[in-house]
């Protein structure tokens, strides 16, 4: 997998040759010096890197086929110290691939009242500079990041910083196979989509794996390896268990779909319970552990939600809040203190726990196989997102919502399976109204450390629909907004 501190966003100070060469290398200086500044700053988890100062249409049309081709380049940010008019980047802007992000900043903080002339005035020209670079981005109708603040205050680094994580999550969905073994669900609508516009839209190859090639090469891995990985659990995590045997077996089953994802070049993958032909368990610790390593999962043949978990855990790379796969289980519909109790059978990624988990073995009511060994846990506390990727016909929509995760408030010691407890926005019966008006999924991506504004940018560049629900959202607006969306979204496609 892709490192994230070895990306780059490649910072193009925009210019021309009116202003002669004096300014010219000082705009080439500041660009190269704000460059270092973002680098140190400690809040961009990829290298900014000062490319060049364009001063032609040729310059910026070159420059942007090389941020094309470069494999390292996952995003540029434009500056205007000075003025470049736009008519010059129309060519090379109708050409850009990568993500674009429009900083609007200046050199100086502050006007130097004795020292200001008109020298002063042709240098320091990002009021209007910006402006008219302002104007081609919406008269091109450009997706974009619109970063705005003083360059060295941390409130525009850390904007800096939440563009380079939606630019390296793009860059993991153009780059992302996801296995399927086996098909959907039978008969379950939400988790279905256009796997065709999937990969016009985000890049996904989504294809199916027998679930017949995971079980023979459950069978190829070698006892050996599985004690030693087993032997590696017992470290991790807390055993509850003495059937050693069943923990054996979902080491095997890490070893073989990890192989497999390998060998696909897979980020994600997704099973079925209703299609385990000569698997003896439902992979569940397997998965878990899978997951904890960057894949992205989803239950059900749920392959969008397995793409979106691996996108989110690439573009949190670095970050120690977690990310899983989540769903909605039920509720506590204590009057005042309204909560969800968010679950799956076996699934929940080990990254979002609050405390050791604890290995268990139990039956699983479903799917007629051997009970699954599996990591119990209690989720963290903190705010979180949930996000959720439907298929409405003709788009796609996101469903992010801003949530706050709580101890769970029961100890629950019957209930065999990872938990977490939260408090969505605004309340809950607001929230989940929200929420079923906008069609999202049972299924959802749990993450700390996803902000609403990295996935609502990822929507943006895209060009997929977003909704969230945040505090301040009401049924009334929000069915408003979704009727204005359908209407904008039909004249778009
Ligand atoms: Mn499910």
């Amino acid at each position: 997998m892709k490192k994230i501190n070895e990306a780059e966003l490649w910072l193009l100070a925009g210019s021309q040759f009116l202003y002669g060469q004096e300014v010219l290398d000082a705009v080439a200086e500041r660009a190269a010096e704000m460059a270092d500044t973002f680098n140190a700053s400690g809040h961009i988890p990829c290298k900014i890197v000062y490319k060049a100062t364009v001063k032609t249409a040729d310059g910026i049309t070159n420059v942007i086929r090389a941020a094309n081709a470069d494999e390292r380049c996952i995003g540029v940010v434009t500056w205007m110290h000075t003025f470049s008019p736009s008519k010059m980047w129309i060519s090379g802007l109708l050409l850009l691939q990568k993500p674009y992000c429009h900083m609007h900043t200046q050199y100086n903080r502050g006007i130097p009242d004795r020292e200001i002339d008109m020298n002063f005035m042709n240098l320091n020209q990002s009021a209007h500079g910006d402006r008219e670079h302002g104007f081609i981005g919406a008269r091109m109708r450009l997706p974009r990041k619109i970063a705005v603040g003083y360059w060295r205050d941390e409130a525009l680094q850390k904007q800096l910083g939440s563009f380079a994580r939606t630019c390296f999550g793009l860059d993991a969905s153009r780059n992302l196979s996801v296995v399927r073994f086996g098909d959907n669900m039978r008969h379950v609508a939400v988790t279905e989509g256009d796997k065709v516009e999937a990969q016009i839209k985000f890049g996904w190859q989504v294809n199916t794996q027998p679930v017949g090639r995971l079980a023979e090469e459950v069978v190829r891995v070698a006892d050996a390896e599985a004690d030693e990985l087993a032997a590696i659990y017992r470290e991790r995590y807390r055993a509850n268990t003495d059937d050693w045997d069943a923990v054996r077996y979902q080491a095997k089953e890490e070893i073989a779909i990890k192989r497999i994802l390998e060998s696909e070049r897979a980020g994600a993958f997704s099973n079925t319970f209703e299609d385990l032909y000569g698997l003896e368990q439902l992979p569940g610790l397997a998965t878990q552990r899978l997951m904890e390593q960057g894949y992205g999962y989803g239950g059900e043949g749920d392959w969008k939600t397995a793409a979106l978990v691996h996108i989110v855990k690439m573009m949190t790379q670095g970050l120690t809040g977690g990310t899983s796969f989540m769903e909605d289980y039920t509720y506590d519909l204590t009057a005042g203190s309204e909560l969800c109790l968010g679950a799956h059978m076996l699934e929940v990624c080990p990254s979002i726990a609050g405390d050791r988990p604890k290995i268990e073995v139990h039956p699983l009511g479903i799917g007629g196989k051997n009970p699954p060994a599996r990591l119990v846990f209690e989720g963290k506390e903190g705010k979180a997102v949930l996000a959720s990727l439907v298929d409405m016909g003709g788009r796609f929509r996101m469903i992010i919502h801003d949530i706050e995760a709580v101890r769970p408030v029961y100890e629950m010691p019957n209930l065999p399976v990872a938990r977490v407890m939260w408090k969505p926005a605004p309340d809950l019966y607001t929230g989940a109204h929200a929420w079923i008006l906008a069609g999202g999924a049972h299924h959802t991506v749990m993450s700390y450390d996803a902000t609403a504004d990295i996935l609502l940018d990822l929507c943006e560049m895209l060009g997929i629909e977003a909704v969230h629900i945040t505090a301040d959202t009401t049924v009334e607006n929000l069915k408003k907004e979704l009727l204005f969306a359908d209407i904008a979204w039909k004249i778009r496609f």
